[in-house]
């Protein structure tokens, strides 16, 4: 495994920098600070593969970035620029973004250099099987010592792959599906994981819209999702969720970008239509009423309310930060705006809804996961008959006592259920909702320009807390 490549490099290099910036706020020790700060452990493992006869070698790598609160947590990565640095990165902003929104893990990543688009289904399968094992067979994965989840270029496949190589090899062991979230509904997972980061950053950009202080100077016309127009770039699980409750409460996606280029419509883009043109043709290009782009990087610097890059890191650099014309940078990937390029941003008045918090979705719902998979149960035990047979009741003893017909918006305040989906989506508005309020708090309180220095900040010193009190082993 390659130690640093360019852009895994630039990525570790802004994580840091963002973070030594937040510190400068805290009242910790900077002992604690730089335990904080640092990888606790680092695993890296080639393994063979036989493919159609031949043996292959791939690179596989899992970083435990901190270990105050157990199991540890984070995604598993599949891609060709894969490498240790980029990991590391991921695996700390896991350790905040964790800490931001009060889900109780450590944080972690993995990643094995592999393009999962050319390589065949058999062959992943081997690949994710084989390197789980790996991770297991040195006990550096299970339900109470680090959980991994679906990342870029994975999926609930994949997880269902490692939870069933974690019970062939831990055969009996109790909660084992607690070793893996993400996974298949009928496989110990849980209703709403799957569009949970997209649903998350939905939550966290309306607050962010309705928050009049934030936006003010900005012209943002009105404090709701109505009418504001949204450039998303990656239409993977992310991007295409996140569009997609947006479009729903009424914003206009006016450009998709992709790998292959982008598209561009005034007037607004189905993103569900553009979806399956894609997953079809194999090509965002070529959607009706729309105008081609040939690169995604220049879709990213045209007109509009809200920019959502959701794909890579990395992707708003010195280079083009200045041309971004958004009034709100949502970031839904991992690290996609450097250091440098935030600076400029901050410079030109953008506002930036920082990943660590923005797409902390996806982390806890697939903390309810494991909860779930722990205490064996299923959430929202009634099913959805039951529900309405006493939704229908309750409507009924309501109307009968006082009198007269319940009015439509009463009825759908009683119909907020208490089934799987239902209690996950509120748990998940919950969550974002409040971590954005914490962390405008904590700018408040401390004249911080900036919501990341603010999240990192609200973050540091919630860890920084567990270590404290924990204390120092030996
Ligand atoms: N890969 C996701 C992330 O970057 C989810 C991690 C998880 O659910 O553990 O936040």
């Amino acid at each position: 495994m390659a130690n640093n490549s360019n852009e895994g490099r630039k990525f570790l290099d802004s994580v840091h920098q963002y973070f030594d910036h937040a510190a400068s706020y805290s009242r910790l020790s900077s002992g604690i600070i730089a335990q904080i700060r640092a990888p606790n452990s680092v695993y890296k493992v080639s393994f063979p593969v036989e493919i159609d006869g031949t043996v292959e070698v791939f690179e596989g790598i899992r970083v435990q970035h901190s270990h105050h609160k157990l199991p540890s947590k984070g995604g598993i990565r599949f891609s060709m620029q894969v490498d240790e640095d980029e990991v590391k990165a991921l695996a700390s902003l896991m350790t905040f973004k964790c800490a931001v929104v009060d889900v109780p893990f450590g944080g972690a990543k993995g990643g094995v250099k592999i393009n999962p688009r050319t390589s065949s289904v058999k062959t992943l399968e081997k690949v994710t099987r084989r390197y789980a094992a790996e991770l297991i067979k040195k006990n550096l994965i299970g339900p109470g010592m680090d959980v991994p989840a679906p990342d870029y270029g994975t999926g609930s496949r994949e997880m269902a792959w490692i939870a069933d190589t974690y019970q062939a090899l831990k055969y009996g062991e109790t909660n084992a599906l607690g070793c893996v979230t993400g996974k298949p509904v009928g496989q110990g997972g849980i209703r709403g994981r799957a569009e949970a980061t997209g649903l998350g950053i939905y939550f966290g950009l309306r607050e962010a819209l309705s928050d009049g202080d934030l936006l003010k100077d900005k012209h943002m016309d009105g404090n709701t999702m109505e009418g504001k127009r949204i450039i998303v770039q990656g239409l993977g699980n992310v991007g295409y969720h996140a569009a997609y409750f947006c479009q729903q409460d009424g914003a206009v996606i006016t450009g998709i970008a992709e790998r292959e280029g982008g598209i561009f419509n005034p007037n607004g883009i189905d993103v569900k239509e553009a979806f399956k043109h894609r997953s079809e043709n194999g090509s965002i290009l070529n959607f009706k009423d729309c105008k081609n782009f040939d690169s995604s990087e220049e879709m990213l610097e045209m007109e509009c309310d809200i920019l959502l890059p959701a794909a890579l890191e990395n992707v708003i650099h010195k280079g083009n930060a200045a041309n971004i014309k958004a009034k709100i940078v949502a970031e839904g990937a991992n690290g996609p705006v450097t250091r440098e390029a935030e600076e400029i941003l901050l410079r030109n008045g953008i506002i930036i809804l920082p990943d660590l918090y923005l797409n902390a979705g996806g982390v806890t719902v697939s903390y309810f996961e494991w909860l779930k998979n722990l205490s064996n149960v299923r959430f929202g035990r009634m099913g959805k008959r039951a529900e309405e047979a006493s939704y229908r009741r309750l409507v009924n003893a309501i109307e009968t006592s006082s009198g007269k017909s319940m009015s439509t918006q009463e009825r759908a305040f009683l119909t907020q259920g208490s089934d799987e989906i239902s209690l996950v989506r509120s748990g998940l508005e919950d969550t974002m909702i409040n971590a954005y309020h914490e962390i405008r708090d904590v700018m408040l309180e401390k004249n911080i320009p900036d919501l990341r220095t603010a999240a990192f900040l609200t973050a540091i010193e919630k860890i920084g807390v567990s270590y404290e009190s924990l204390g120092i082993f030996p």
